[in-house]
C-alpha cells in the first residue's frame, strides 16, 4: 500500500493515480484495508463483488467505496478530484474557481462545485482548546465600502456597520493555533460564551479596548487591553498582532482570491482560512495528507450533502 506522503508534487500524484480505478483501489486501501465496513449499518467483512463494488451480508445493500465520501456520486473523474484536492492544499493563499478550472481542464461552475465541496471538509474540531497567551479579536467582512458606489453606501459607519458587513470573532494563541467563527453580533453575550469554550481558564487574554471585552476583567481570565486609540500597538508583550495577521491572511484570499464571498458561506472560508493557518508549518504533502483523510469519513455526513 502506498502512503500518501509519497506525494510530494503534482507530478507524483497523477503519475501515480493514472484512472479512475487505480483511485478507488487507493480509497479502498485507505478507507478499510482489507476489511471493508458497511457505510449503511457499519457491518464488518463486506464481500467484493465481480463489478467492483461491495456487498453488506446483514443489510443487504450494495454500494461503492465512493458511498459516505465527499466523492458520492460524482461525474467528476477521481483523478480530477485528487488533483483538485492537491492544488488547493498547497496553496497557501487557496485557489480560485477560475484557476483551478484551467488547471483541471473543467468549466468553472465544476470547479466552483469541487471548491465548495472540498470546502465543507474544513470543519475546525470544536473541541481545541486554547491556553496561555490568547488574543480576541473581530474582523467585519462583507461587501467593501470604500468599493461601492456612491449611492449604495450605509451613512455615518465608516465601514463598520453590521448591515453591510458580518462580523467573524477569531481567538489566536500565540505560536499556536486560532479558532474563528462568524457571529450573528459582537456583543458581550455572544464572544463571552465563546470565549469561555475554547480558551483555557486562568489564561491571559489579549483584546483592544472594545466594550463587548470589559467583562473579562472580572472573569477567570487575565486581561491585557490594547490601546489603539493612543496608538500604542506594541507596548512590550501587550499586542493583538498575532489575530491581526490571521485577518490579513483571511482578507488576502476573500479579497485577493475569490473577489466577493456571500454571507452565507463566510464560515466556509473562514474554516477554511483557519485550516492553512493552523498548518502553516506543515508541508505540502502533510496537508494533502490531512485534507485526504478528511474527504474519506473523517466528517459528519449531513455537512457534506449540504454543500450547494
Ligand atoms: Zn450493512
Amino acid at each position: 500500500m502506498i502512503g500518501l506522503e509519497k506525494f510530494e508534487n503534482l507530478i507524483s500524484l497523477v503519475s501515480y493515480f493514472k484512472d479512475n480505478d487505480a483511485c478507488k483501489q487507493f480509497l479502498k486501501e485507505q478507507r478499510w484495508g482489507d476489511d471493508v465496513v458497511c457505510p449503511y449499518c457499519g457491518h464488518h467483512h463486506c464481500y467484493t463483488r465481480s463489478n467492483g463494488q461491495f456487498r453488506c451480508p446483514n443489510c443487504l445493500n450494495n454500494f461503492s467505496v465512493l458511498v459516505g465520501t465527499v466523492f458520492e456520486n460524482t461525474k467528476i473523474s477521481l483523478v480530477k478530484w485528487f488533483s483538485a484536492m492537491y492544488l488547493i492544499s498547497s496553496h497557501k493563499k487557496g485557489v480560485s474557481s477560475h484557476q483551478l478550472a484551467k488547471d483541471i481542464s473543467v468549466t468553472q461552475k465544476t470547479a466552483w462545485y469541487i471548491l465548495h465541496k472540498i470546502r465543507s471538509l474544513y470543519n475546525q474540531e470544536n473541541s481545541i482548546e486554547l491556553s496561555e497567551d490568547v488574543e480576541c479579536d473581530e474582523a467585519y467582512i462583507g461587501g467593501s465600502e470604500k468599493n461601492k458606489h456612491e449611492s449604495k453606501k450605509t451613512e455615518g459607519t465608516q465601514g463598520r456597520s453590521l448591515k453591510t458587513k458580518t462580523p467573524v470573532f477569531g481567538m489566536a494563541q500565540r505560536n499556536g493555533k486560532v479558532v474563528a467563527m462568524k457571529t450573528k453580533d459582537n456583543k458581550s453575550r455572544t464572544l463571552m460564551p465563546i470565549i469561555k469554550q475554547f480558551v483555557k481558564e486562568g489564561s491571559r487574554i489579549y483584546t483592544d479596548e472594545y466594550i463587548g471585552y470589559r467583562s473579562l476583567v472580572e472573569s477567570e481570565y487575565s486581561h491585557s487591553v490594547v490601546n489603539h486609540g493612543a496608538k500604542q500597538f506594541v507596548d512590550g508583550d501587550s499586542h493583538t498582532n498575532t489575530i491581526e495577521g490571521f485577518w490579513a491572511q483571511l482578507k488576502r484570499s476573500i479579497f485577493g482570491i475569490y473577489h466577493f464571498v456571500s454571507a452565507a458561506y463566510l464560515q466556509r472560508y473562514v474554516d477554511e482560512a483557519v485550516f492553512r493557518y493552523n498548518s502553516r508549518k506543515q508541508s505540502e504533502s502533510e496537508r494533502f495528507q490531512s485534507m485526504f483523510k478528511r474527504s474519506i469519513g473523517i466528517f459528519r455526513y449531513a455537512d457534506v450533502k449540504n454543500v450547494g
